[in-house]
């Protein structure tokens, strides 16, 4: 459904991402863990386009994202229309670490200004898909709050509403539950575990070892801009193969 190709990124002479080559499937769960700095976020955030890749290709549904442009030369460079990138940006949702969420706006408000103003859906129709997502994840009584009346992980599950509501075909999760109080971190975590069992594709970063075990099809370690080992999550975490993953895995459990 998602695919990369070589997908490199700079931030100036700093280069993050070296070449990424991922392909995830229909109904993956993808646990991406990694040290800090090693790029995991830039990558979800290159897979959505809120970053635009330095180079690479990134596929969505087997079409490429951006239009190849051959010069001279005969180097390719890709670039990328804002109109496209908005569909990406629909089709692949993310749930951020800092919710993100519009401190003017209700929950109900928050969770159908997409579908308004990206997908241009009439305000009524808007407001029933909003509502019944905010059931799914348990926020029904709260539609007319404002997020600073709620706590962090009913916040963190308005903004997975707001993600769900856009029906996107993959969802990203970048360590959604680490700026939670320890005792909200298991509300988001079992939100994130039925959209599990409803069979979504999704990709999450996350520093949570114990749940990404037990969510993953498969985990991705990342070392340095660049998948340094991945395999099921039982390779992962018990029979890792490589010393850096090992360390890591000792490390952070
Ligand atoms: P963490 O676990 O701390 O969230 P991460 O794996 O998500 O780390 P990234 O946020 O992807 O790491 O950052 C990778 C590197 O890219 C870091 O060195 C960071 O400073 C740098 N970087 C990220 N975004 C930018 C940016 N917009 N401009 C310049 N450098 C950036
Ligand atoms: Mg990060």
């Amino acid at each position: 459904i998602l695919r990369t190709m070589d997908l490199r990124k700079s931030f100036g002479e700093l280069e993050v991402l070296k070449g990424i080559d991922l392909t995830v499937e229909p109904g993956e769960r993808i646990a991406i863990i990694g040290g800090s700095g090693s790029g995991k976020s830039t990558l979800l955030r290159c897979l959505n386009f809120m970053e635009l890749p330095t180079a690479g290709r990134v596929e969505l549904d087997g079409a490429l994202i951006g239009q190849v442009q051959t010069a001279r030369d005969g180097t390719e460079r890709i670039t990328y229309a804002e109109r496209a990138l908005t569909q990406v940006r629909r089709r692949v949702g993310m749930v951020f670490q800092q919710f993100n969420l519009f401190p003017h706006m209700t929950v109900l408000q928050n969770t159908m200004e997409g579908l308004i103003t990206v997908d241009r859906m009439p305000r009524q129709q808007a407001r029933e898909r909003a509502m019944a997502e905010l059931a799914r994840v348990g926020l029904a009584e709260k539609l007319g709050a404002y997020p600073s009346q709620l706590s962090g992980g009913q916040q963190q599950r308005v903004a997975i509403a707001r993600a769900l509501a856009m029906q996107p075909e993959v969802l990203l999760f970048d360590e959604p539950t680490s700026s939670l109080d320890p005792e909200l971190v298991g509300e988001v975590l079992r939100t994130i575990h039925t959209l599990a069992e409803e069979g979504r594709t999704m990709l999450l970063v996350t520093h949570e070892l114990g749940f990404a075990y037990r969510f993953a099809t498969r985990v991705l370690y990342l070392y340095d801009g660049l998948v340094h080992e991945e395999g099921t999550a039982e390779q992962i975490f018990r029979a890792p193969q490589r010393e850096k993953t090992r360390a890591f895995i000792e490390r952070s459990s």
